[in-house]
């Protein structure tokens, strides 16, 4: 017989229920069982535990652990909580996530590139008024991450006709697309874009990576989104140059608390979105068959998909 499978978030029971009857569809052929209801044998018998920002003292309690399957593309959390001596960890990586990534970073671009929120002010004084319109060929989108959110986006800018450059750790090549890397790379993107998007994991690296220096180095008037996490831009840094009126709008879909404080000054500044962390959510059905397919190689083969580097933080 197989060991059970442990499920471990800080997700209410219902909410947990709701994921295992998912996963268990995927993958009838495993039980799975939340962590809280294990009984110690199972505790020590799980090999895989599937998990969505799990506590540190459930992981804990596994204590013949293998590996560890994150339902969330981003686990910086994870990787903080659990520690250098944690057990392999897979992420979730699915086509579907990269879509839904790439089409709300097209929506978001869109949003300012015709100038939504200028319209949406007007509206608010009455004022009739026509700004110039700009073909997207140039517009340029810089892409801070050129991972698997960020190649996605790129392409289906580029179909949308912006030109898009992409900056990463290590240089790529990605046919139309100006790539870079390194400090000057980065400087020489955010010089050109008249919108950035952030789609870098959260690192010792990128933490604070964008701050009053960098967003400086912005054309006057250019914008930013951030559908990375809230960290890697420094707010006060953001709300400094907002106010002297050198970027003009902010797209924030991640914070560095959330949810979002209500005392927040995010909430009510006039040139900030403020989106409840709905870039790209996980879908769960094609997730729970992402995870079913790599516990079903791992059970066959003894082979687990890559991994993340715990070191490099991503
Ligand atoms: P990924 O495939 O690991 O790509 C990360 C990219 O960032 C890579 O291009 C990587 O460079 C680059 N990078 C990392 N550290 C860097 C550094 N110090 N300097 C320069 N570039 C660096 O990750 P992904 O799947 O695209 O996801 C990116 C992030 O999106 C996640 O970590 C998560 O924070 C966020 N996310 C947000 C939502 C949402 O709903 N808002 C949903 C999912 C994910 P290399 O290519 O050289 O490794």
């Amino acid at each position: 017989m197989t060991s059970p499978i442990a499920y471990v978030s800080r997700a209410t029971d219902e909410e947990e229920a709701k994921w295992i009857a998912m996963l268990s569809q995927a993958m009838p052929e495993e039980t799975i069982v939340s962590v809280r209801q294990m009984t110690d044998d199972q505790h020590k018998a799980a090999e895989i535990a599937v998990v969505a920002n799990p506590d540190p003292d459930d992981i804990g309690k596994l204590s013949g652990l293998k590996w560890i399957h994150s339902l969330w593309a981003g686990v910086e959390r994870l990787v903080a909580e659990l520690g250098p001596s944690t057990p392999p960890i897979v992420r979730l990586t699915d086509p579907e996530l990269s879509r839904v990534m790439a089409e709300a970073v097209l929506a978001w671009t869109y949003y300012l590139h015709r100038d939504m929120p200028a319209y949406r002010q007007q509206q608010e004084r009455r004022i009739w008024k026509d700004l110039d319109y700009r073909h997207p060929r140039e517009v340029t989108v810089g892409l801070i991450g050129l991972g698997l959110l960020g190649t996605a986006s790129a392409k289906r800018l580029q179909d949308a006709g912006f030109n898009v450059m992409g900056w990463s750790r290590s240089l790529k090549v990605q046919e139309g697309v100006e790539t870079l890397s390194g400090e000057a790379g980065l400087d020489r993107l955010l010089a050109k874009s008249d919108i950035a998007v952030c789609l870098v994991p959260l690192t010792a690296q990128t933490r604070g990576l964008i701050n009053a220096r960098r967003l400086q180095r912005m054309k006057k008037g250019a914008s930013i989104i951030n559908f990375a996490r809230g960290a890697v831009i420094v707010g006060d840094d953001l709300l400094e140059l907002l106010d002297s009126g050198h970027i003009a709008h902010a797209v924030l879909d991640v914070f560095e608390k959330e949810p979002l404080d209500a005392n927040s000054a995010f909430w009510t500044h006039p040139k900030i979105t403020v989106l409840p962390h709905i870039s790209a959510p996980t879908d769960p059905r094609s997730s729970a068959a992402i995870v079913a397919q790599n516990i079903r190689n791992w059970r066959l083969s003894g082979n687990l998909p890559a991994t993340i580097d715990v070191q490099r933080g991503y």
